[in-house]
């Protein structure tokens, strides 16, 4: 046997993606890049009763949208498959058959076949937790098949690990307490256990134990919210790792890099939206205007915005980038560059109505866009200045004015930005919309 590192993500496609399953996934991913070695999807989908189709989509969505690429498992297959645990019920009857040879279960009369534990003491030695003395002498013989013929997960689960040549197992902390079970089974087969690194909890922001109706608890509403899934990515790998590096902003690549179990926090970790945030504002405003356009698209989709023309859409979202955190703010910077028939906020006509002159300002600056034959935004810029000047007024008075009339609202980016993406004959429009309206 080679010495190449095998890890794996083994999920149940019983529910959502959760951030904490989406962790172990990138913590394995990372592992697996770091060492050279290999990343297994195994999909543990014994429970019939309790998996779905939908639930198996979103957990491979998810990763995906991550950019979590397994080098074996479901749709890319691997010689170690299949990697579904429901296809694989031969390789289990046959390591029972090791087990029943070696006579270390027996069958009940009720047909469930049991484990006779060795009873020794085990230590689990642990990456993240370190030696954890777990020695099961008082727990009854464990059930491996029940009656029904069905195989219990801790049996398959150790069964996989051996065939799929797993070396390491990093998964949440909630299955530390059965690993002694599991490295009793190992030692029944005559195989040495994986090396294991249990990693703690995410919790809520408050210390409580994240359930699935808390923010930020599935890797779908990340999604939904408009997070850039390298953003995610990066804070997911965040929440109990602390990289020696002197930002926490790093790269999937950077983080194989400098990945190490050993410094995964043993303390649970809190989940703490500001900071995810935060993280996606960085990324936002460093994407090319056509990677943050490709990725903003749906959510102008979603806001049913009549999109016209692509490439003003994708000038209009880039001109935003740095005053959003999220693309689901796209929505309140951009609707005016979609739609004519804009609302006015009522500061807006508030403002407007202020001073009567403001209006002659509006009609100034209409007259000199009319004139102009050259539309860009240094013409702009000038013909701005110019129209200030003869109105004897600061091109700074007028500009907030214009902004209320290109827009209907007090934000935005700049105005001969948002003059020169809608173009000339929307900007006559909307200025005389304005003039008519408020
Ligand atoms: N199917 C188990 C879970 O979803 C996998 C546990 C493991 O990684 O060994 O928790």
């Amino acid at each position: 046997m080679s010495n190449q590192v095998r890890v794996r993500f083994a999920p149940s496609p019983t529910g959502y993606l959760h951030v904490g399953g989406a962790r172990t996934a990138l913590f394995n991913w990372l592992y697996a890049g770091n060492q050279g070695g290999k990343f297994i999807l195994r999909i543990e989908d014994t429970d019939e009763a309790r998996n779905t189709p939908e639930a198996m989509a979103a957990i491979l969505d998810g990763l995906r949208w991550l950019g979590l690429d397994w080098d074996e498992g479901p749709e890319v297959g691997g010689d170690r498959g299949p990697y579904y645990q429901s296809q694989r019920k031969g390789i289990y009857d046959a390591y029972l058959a090791q087990l029943e040879a070696a006579d270390r279960v027996y069958t009940e009369e009720n047909g469930a076949v049991r484990f006779k534990f060795s009873r020794e003491p085990i230590t689990i030695p642990d990456l993240v937790c370190g030696d954890v003395a777990l020695a099961g002498t008082e727990e009854p013989d464990m059930t491996l098949r029940r009656p029904d013929g069905s195989y219990i997960f801790h049996f398959v689960n150790v069964v996989d690990d051996i065939e799929m040549g797993i070396t390491h197992v990093i998964r949440g902390e909630d299955h530390l307490s059965n690993t002694w079970k599991h490295i009793d089974l190992f030692h029944a087969f005559g195989k040495t256990p994986p090396v294991y690194a249990h990693i703690p909890l995410i919790l809520n922001p408050d210390g409580t134990k994240m359930s699935k109706r808390d923010q930020g608890a599935s890797v779908v509403s990340y999604m939904d919210a408009g997070y850039l899934p390298q953003a995610v990515f990066n804070y997911l790998c965040m929440l109990g790792w602390t990289p020696k590096a002197e930002t926490e902003k790093l790269s999937a690549r950077e983080m194989a890099t400098l990945f190490d179990p050993k410094q995964i926090h043993s303390a649970n970790a809190r989940f703490d939206e500001k900071k995810a945030v935060w993280f996606n504002a960085q990324y936002l405003r460093e994407l090319p205007q056509d990677e943050l356009y490709a990725l903003a698209r749906p959510f102008l989709v979603k806001e049913g915005f009549s999109i016209q023309n692509e490439d003003m859409a994708a000038r209009a979202v880039y001109s935003v980038r740095e005053k959003i955190s999220l693309l689901g703010e796209l929505k309140g910077w951009t609707h005016y560059f979609f739609n004519e028939d804009y609302p006015y906020e009522a500061e807006v006509v508030t403002k407007l109505n202020a001073k009567t002159e403001n209006k002659a300002l509006l009609q100034a600056a209409a007259e000199t866009f009319a004139s102009m034959n050259q539309w860009d935004e240094t013409s702009l810029h000038d013909a701005l200045e110019k129209t200030a000047a003869a109105q004897s007024v600061k091109a700074g008075a007028l500009m907030p004015l214009l902004r209320f009339a290109l827009t209907g609202q007090n934000r935005g980016p700049g105005v001969t930005t948002i003059l020169d993406l809608v173009g000339k004959d929307s900007s006559l429009r909307r200025i005389e919309r304005t003039l008519q309206t408020v």
